[in-house]
């Protein structure tokens, strides 16, 4: 809170003479490295018609710094946010669409349906809130962003089809969020519904049913017929219980980007949800490299509201930019504050996309394990047969240089998508080629993201390429 002399002379762009005969003549002696106080600080600025603003530190961790922990006194339960995963056609949509319109938040019947990227409905008197872009790209992109928002994962899977290969990539995108799966066993109206099946197949990929004496709960549904939807609902807050979740209502809000966009009425219009605290119309915000005053508040039906809890999605206005899906954001007591952290973050938002984003990378891994940052390599093995995919898997499995050991997060048959890019983005994964290579828009996302793309004909290559990288004996590529 204080400053030399030489240092205030410098901020004001005057010489430090001035200002120490500035200083003489409001009647204090002062030398050039003797401290000044805020009272005096503020005089001399005064003087020369500037204001002291005081200084915050702006790192990384700044929404962390502001951020007050909760005692657990505080701490209240707070609905489930669920994701809705599964194979294309398997029927997300007509899932979250059945859901949507038979369990629609009571009081609030005859609302008009918004798309703001989430809804949230009540049952047995609970809410559970959905995020209503089915698939794991979306989930994923916002994960790479650093926003964990789902905590319930349903896996849709349509009972006369099967296991598909995007399910197999929705539980290996969950798995490696951590987030618990609800199998839903869809179409059961049809004839050719094999839940049996599903089972089975599933069971290969680490999801057994309780039935099996596993622990995966399997519900079988008609989203179409709205069959087994009740039950699902059950399940759903059955898990949310054993996790536990819980928020404090009663402190400023923090949260997650939905969805976002440059309304041309409205300018930038944001989806957000609240993870924490309760947000109000009105609040100083910071949102991304993002700010403002929240103006107004939508929710899913389109209704004005005043407030949000916690896990309620809202749509607001009043920013100055439109932030990303998966940003973070905060409400701040102080507008001035949330004004300058949000230039402050802005400046650094600009920076950095400048400059190179530091994600794993063989090249210097090395490095990395000897600073000790990382005890497990995440890899992610795409290849033209299944056969070579599981041995190569089985072989990197066995590598442990020094204790550090290769953990694989995702496997499948097939050129490398964008969608492997952004999982491998999210987790911090090398990928590997096995004679298969990226189509056009993972190689772009790859150079977006930053991700270390290896490709290789030959099992024995790959392991000599990782285990030389782990030991910093890689030979530099030019
Ligand atoms: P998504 O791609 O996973 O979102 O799948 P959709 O929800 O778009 O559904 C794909 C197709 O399956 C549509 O024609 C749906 O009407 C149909 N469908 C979805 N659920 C059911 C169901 O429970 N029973 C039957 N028979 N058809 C369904």
């Amino acid at each position: 809170d204080t400053l030399q002399v030489g240092e205030l002379a410098r901020k004001l762009r005057k010489e430090t003479s001035e200002i120490i005969k500035k200083l003489m003549s409001l009647g204090i002696m002062a030398t050039i490295n003797q401290e000044l106080d805020k009272d005096t600080i503020e005089l001399v600025a005064a003087e020369y018609g500037v204001e002291v603003e005081e200084e915050i530190l702006v790192d990384e961790t700044v929404f962390e710094t502001y951020e007050v922990e909760d005692e657990e006194k505080d701490l209240q339960v707070r609905p489930p946010v669920v994701t809705i995963m599964g194979h294309v056609d398997h029927g997300k949509t007509t899932l979250l669409d059945s859901i949507r319109n038979t369990k629609v938040t009571a009081g609030e019947a005859g609302g008009i349906t918004q798309h703001i990227g989430a809804y949230q409905i009540e049952y047995n008197g609970k809410k559970i809130s959905f995020l209503d872009t089915p698939g794991h790209a979306a989930f994923t992109t916002m994960r790479a962003r650093g926003a964990q928002v789902t905590d319930i994962t349903i896996l849709v899977v349509a009972a006369d089809d099967g296991v598909m290969p995007q399910t197999v990539e929705a539980i290996n995108h969950a798995k490696a969020a951590e987030v618990p799966i609800i199998v839903a066993v869809n179409k059961m109206d049809k004839e050719a519904a094999n839940p049996d099946r599903v089972m089975q197949e599933l069971t290969e990929h680490g999801l057994v049913s309780e039935a099996w004496g596993g622990d995966t709960i399997f519900v079988n549904v008609s989203a179409l017929k709205g069959e087994g939807i009740d039950d699902l609902l059950e399940m759903i807050q059955l898990v949310s219980e054993v996790e536990e979740l819980k928020a404090n209502p009663n402190r400023s809000a923090a949260g997650s980007v939905i969805e976002a966009q440059l309304d041309k009425g409205r300018g930038p219009v944001a989806t957000l949800l609240v993870q924490n605290g309760t947000l109000n119309v009105g609040d100083s915000i910071v949102v991304g490299h993002t700010f403002g005053r929240v103006r107004a508040m939508v929710n899913d039906l389109g209704r004005r509201v005043k407030t949000a809890g916690p896990s309620t999605p809202v749509e607001i206005t009043g920013l100055n930019d439109v932030p990303q899906a998966g940003d973070q954001f905060m409400v701040f007591t102080d507008e001035k504050k949330a004004r300058q952290v949000g230039e402050a973050r802005f400046n650094k938002h600009q920076e950095a996309m400048r400059k190179e984003s530091s994600k794993l990378n063989l090249d210097d891994l090395f490095s990395q394990i000897q600073e000790g940052d990382i005890k497990e390599i995440n890899v992610i093995i795409k290849g033209d047969v299944q056969g070579s995919v599981e041995a190569l898997a089985g072989s990197l499995n066995k590598i442990d240089v020094s204790g550090v050991k290769v953990k694989i997060i995702h496997t499948g048959v097939g050129a490398i998508t964008e969608s492997d890019i952004i999982l491998a983005s999210a987790s911090n994964a090398i990928m590997i080629g096995f004679n298969v290579r990226p189509d056009n828009n993972a190689k772009r996302t790859a150079e977006v993201e930053k991700v270390d793309v290896r490709l290789h004909r030959i099992i024995y290559n790959v392991i000599e390429e990782i285990e030389s990288a782990m030991k910093g004996m890689l030979d530099p590529v030019f």
